[in-house]
């Protein structure tokens, strides 16, 4: 099946509300200010570019972890005059004096209005200049909406050869999901009344159209597979369309006692690192997971047009499960997933295909 999605993307981002959730989501950014101020060898002294950078906070990081000057690049207008003033109300815009004080460095950060593939540089900013890139990049299900490609533009562009990224790997993960996870419980009984009809309708939309929303690790009846793994630093820029073909196993959790479970479909997340090969002293990782606490990010779900039952307990004795299985379907063993990606023609946009064998 096809999905797509659209938006109006730079509108979006010069309402202040996403800015907020973006500022608010505490695992986002602990992830960031660790990997920024725990990195202070990295950075002292460093030029720094911070792609799309919003109201400008992994600049004023960078500048506080001891950048020598940090090129912040905002496609909104609206955000790039908000960036700037923050800059110079915390002292730190490139043309302020240095005041003394250990927090008031000024000189540092210079903001530029546009789409960072149409930045031309100013006199003093040269190609191949730039010590460390910045960015907060990821969208949902990492690619949805996601500004990787710029970020690799940025990288060609302005990057010094052997220059740091930060993220510099990001990861996408699969792990299958049971009924809990889907609205179907919810129907089934308001008040005494059955009202699945609804349920099962939510459940037929979500095979067409992917759902964001929260998943938790008791809803997750298969271990996690991983994807598809970027290397932000070395990846071309065709690699950000990818087909992964993967296979889901029961949960390792589920005893082989179990009756036979449903798996409702895949539940998809990503984690950023900001690894020791870069941040040498303080390495750290940014997970959307089930297993972790929620972000904004919250999880992508995918739902199968019919469940797919699969046998627990791998390992034992097969025809003994098969006695219990309650459905006449053959259960799976495993799930065959192959999993295509790709940006559609749209901007920003991405096609999910979901194919099980
Ligand atoms: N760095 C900020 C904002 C992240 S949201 C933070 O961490 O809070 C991403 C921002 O990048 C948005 O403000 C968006 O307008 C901007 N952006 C997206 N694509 C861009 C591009 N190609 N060039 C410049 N800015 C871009």
């Amino acid at each position: 099946s096809v999905r797509r999605v659209n938006d109006s993307y730079f509108g979006a981002y010069s309402s202040f509300g996403i800015h907020r959730e973006m500022l608010s989501d505490k695992v986002r950014m602990e992830a960031y200010s660790q990997a920024i101020l725990g990195n202070t060898s990295l950075f002292s002294g460093a030029v720094v570019m911070d792609v799309g950078c919003g109201t400008g906070i992994l600049s004023l990081f960078a500048a506080r972890a001891g950048a020598s000057k940090v090129i912040g690049v905002e496609a909104s207008g609206k955000m790039a005059a908000v960036a700037t003033q923050i800059a110079k109300d915390n002292h730190l815009w490139f043309n302020d004096k240095p005041n003394g004080s250990d927090n008031q460095r000024g000189g540092i950060i210079e903001i530029f209005h546009g789409m960072v593939e149409e930045l031309d540089g100013s006199p003093q900013l040269h190609p191949h200049s730039v010590d460390i890139l910045l960015s907060e990049w990821m969208g949902y299900c990492l690619l949805y909406e996601s500004m990787l490609s710029s970020v690799l533009y940025a990288r060609d562009r302005w990057l010094k050869p052997g220059g740091a990224i930060l993220p510099d790997t990001a990861t996408i993960f699969a792990a299958g999901f049971g009924r809990g996870a889907t609205s179907l419980q919810f129907w089934d009984n308001i008040y005494g009344f059955d009202m699945s009809s609804i349920g099962n309708e939510l459940v037929e939309d979500a095979a067409r159209n992917p759902i964001v929303d929260v998943i938790s690790e008791s809803d997750l009846v298969t271990d996690p597979v991983t994807l598809q793994t970027f290397d932000i630093i070395s990846m071309k820029h065709e690699e950000v369309d990818f087909t992964a073909s993967v296979e889901l196993e029961p949960s390792s959790s589920l005893g082989a006692n179990e009756s036979a479970i449903k798996c409702y479909g895949v539940v998809l997340w990503f984690e950023t690192g900001f690894t020791s090969r870069v941040c040498r002293e303080t390495p750290a990782v940014l997970s959307t997971s089930p297993y972790t606490p929620k972000t904004h990010w919250a999880q992508t779900i995918l739902t199968f047009q019919e469940p797919i039952t699969m046998l627990p307990g791998k390992g034992s004795n097969i025809n003994e499960r098969l006695h219990t299985a309650e459905s006449d379907v053959l259960p799976a063993e495993k799930i065959h997933l192959r999993v295509s990606i790709a940006r559609a023609p749209e901007h920003r946009s991405v096609d999910i295909s979901l194919e099980v064998a």
